[in-house]
């Protein structure tokens, strides 16, 4: 099921929603090819969502490494704890944004 906008209202309706639950128009006589334009629209909206989080996630690893070195940290400080932490959630996070750009690649 994916989530597209509504033609009339453009507000989040199910792809699979025979009527719009906001302003319930007949979805059946819209065009099966419009509905498949704002699909592709919506999986693009999706994937720069996916592209800025992971540029964030990325910062966040970078800035946990700049940190560390910057603040030239001693093992056992909370300031290394802090960087490390910060990069491993970084990376974490940038390795799960990427595998969930690659599944909404290839899923139809
Ligand atoms: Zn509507």
């Amino acid at each position: 099921m994916a989530v597209i906008n509504c033609p009339n209202c453009k507000k989040k309706i199910s792809d699979k929603a025979k009527s719009c639950s906001h302003c319930e128009i007949d979805l059946t006589k819209v065009d099966a090819n419009q509905i498949a334009s704002m699909k592709k629209l919506s999986k693009i909206n999706q994937s720069q969502n996916l592209i800025n989080h992971s540029f964030i996630a990325m910062l966040l690893f970078c800035g946990g490494f700049l940190f560390l070195y910057w603040q030239d940290a001693q093992q056992g400080t909370w300031q290394y704890f802090i960087s490390i932490g910060t990069a491993v959630v970084g990376f974490i996070w940038y390795i799960a944004t990427r595998i969930r750009l690659l599944m909404l690649k290839y899923r139809n």
